[in-house]
């Protein structure tokens, strides 16, 4: 997709509801179009939302060996209620085999590594076997001052040379949430239970009241972006 395009494309859809981003996404890319979830919030929107424009859009899901069984669960549910299967992508070692490999959990001496090894390898690897043209994020605007400087409805992503969609760029929390309970759309039921952003059990804690969504997300460490996610001028992945 050439620069005027994908210009032209955000003019057409910058301000657009989140369904008619993905109905464009599907009509011009579909059956290479990809979602990677990790069943957030935003993530289960949008997977209701594909249901009811297509069903076959491919849906991966990094499973590290560390998510928690409530979000394994939820992959079942929303299965079940939408008749979409969402793909584990899948490290080159189990859990066990890996902490035997570094004599104990990495994610403990060496959380980079860890994510390298059980998120952004496996996501590489991928991608060079699905050969998507485009992926669609969950990403919203107000969710980091990264994310609300650099984003664009329809963009670039250099990292993987990939067209990246971001459908729920322009809605907040409350917009997620209502159409969440409008439509019955299944969620985690750890939200309720005052984790707001879950990834990895060892990496994600309840967040307290007055603190930011994104605070328990890799606890105790500076950096809450995971490299998946961060997104500059060269490098515009995220999921
Ligand atoms: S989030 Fe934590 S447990 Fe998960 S892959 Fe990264 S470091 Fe490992």
């Amino acid at each position: 997709m050439h620069e005027q395009e994908i210009e032209a494309a955000n003019e057409l859809l910058g301000h657009a509801p989140p369904q008619e981003v993905l109905r464009w996404a599907v009509k011009r890319f579909h059956p290479r179009l990809l979602m990677a979830t990790a069943f957030g919030a935003e993530g289960c929107c949008i997977i209701h939302m594909l249901s009811e424009i297509e069903k076959g859009v491919k849906l991966i899901n990094l499973e590290t060996g560390y998510q928690f069984p409530e979000t394994l669960a939820l992959r079942e549910t929303l299965r079940e209620k939408y008749g979409m299967t969402v793909e584990y992508i899948l490290p080159e070692t189990t859990v066990s085999e890996y902490e035997k490999q570094h004599a104990g959990p990495l994610y403990e001496v060496n959380p980079e590594q860890c994510c390298f090894d059980r998120k952004v390898k496996p996501l590489k690897a991928a991608m060079e076997r699905i050969q998507p043209l485009a992926w669609i994020s969950a990403i919203r605007k107000d969710q980091t001052v990264n994310r609300s400087t650099n984003a664009g409805v329809i963009q670039w992503d250099a990292k993987f040379g990939v067209v990246k969609v971001n459908p729920l760029l322009n809605w907040n929390k409350g917009q997620v949430w209502k159409h969440i309970l409008d439509h019955g759309v299944p969620y985690n039921e750890m939200h309720e239970r005052g984790f707001p952003s879950i990834g990895c059990w060892p990496c994600t804690r309840a967040v307290r009241p007055g603190e930011d969504d994104r605070a328990g997300r890799r606890a105790g460490q500076a950096k809450k972006e995971c490299g998946l996610h961060v997104i500059d001028e060269k490098e515009g992945s995220g999921i």
